[in-house]
């Protein structure tokens, strides 16, 4: 088994007095695609929030790359090499696309093969053709593209998606989902949130279900096929 890239372990996260994270667990290797499932409201993105130091945990462990990161500030876990793609998209609204793509711009982690202006342009040709364009006039779709695309020119070892295809239109989901196959076929690791069990199941490795805020199961999509009760129970599928 390859080691983890991404672990997370026991996690319990407050807002306030609020308690939303009871001991979430999530684990990606290298080179894995792995989705974090549950009803709204269940604790995904408090764990991705978590996970990427945009709120501290009150307890548990989130390691990443071999450190410990539990309390690490977030921009510090993303020099590490996550790249999260926020589920508000968070385009720079008064940045043209092309700015987008290479105001946060690196590669400090010496990929080997790092994406570049023209591979993102390649993964979506709509950027290129809107390259001039400000994110505030952007669609949906094209600004999940660019949040997408913006993120990969970090050139991250994990991409994490929080809210993949929520609100957009069937054509440009499948684009995202072509997308998706295409960063699976260069072994990214990608830890992605969704609604859309269908093509998860066919690109995923490795699925983790979290129901009030605790992992309540984990399993491949063979597994996740047959455990039709618990995906009725705790998915609504
Ligand atoms: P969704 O699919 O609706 O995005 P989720 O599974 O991502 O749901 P979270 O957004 O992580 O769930 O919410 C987990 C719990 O934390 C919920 O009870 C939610 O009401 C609460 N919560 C989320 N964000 C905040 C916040 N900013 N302040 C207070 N409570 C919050």
């Amino acid at each position: 088994m390859k080691p983890a890239l991404l672990q997370i372990q026991d996690l319990e996260v407050c807002y306030g007095d609020a308690q939303a994270l009871f001991g979430a667990a999530v684990s990606v290797a290298e080179g894995e695609f792995v989705t974090l499932l549950g009803r709204n409201g269940m604790g995904k993105t408090t764990t991705v929030r978590a996970a990427t130091g945009i709120m501290r945990p009150r307890g548990g462990r989130v390691h990443f790359a071999g450190q410990d990161v539990s309390r690490w500030p977030s921009y510090q876990i993303a020099r590490l090499g996550i790249g999260l793609v926020p589920e508000q998209r968070q385009v720079f609204p008064n940045l043209t696309v092309y700015e987008n793509l290479v105001a946060t711009a690196h590669n400090r982690l010496g990929a080997r093969e790092p994406w570049t202006l023209e591979r993102v342009y390649k993964l979506f040709p709509r950027l290129q053709e809107r390259a001039g364009n400000l994110g505030c006039n952007l669609s949906g779709g094209e600004q999940q593209m660019l949040a997408i695309g913006r993120a990969l020119m970090t050139n991250p070892r994990l991409l994490i998606l929080d809210e993949a295809t929520e609100g957009l239109a069937p054509l440009v989901r499948g684009e995202i989902w072509d997308c998706l196959q295409t960063l699976k076929s260069t072994q990214l690791s990608v830890l992605i949130i969704d609604k859309n069990i269908g093509p998860l199941l066919r690109l995923a490795d490795t699925h983790y279900v979290l129901e009030k805020g605790r992992t309540v199961w984990s399993g491949s999509s063979p597994s996740l096929l047959d455990a039709k009760e618990m995906m009725k129970e705790t998915l609504g599928v």
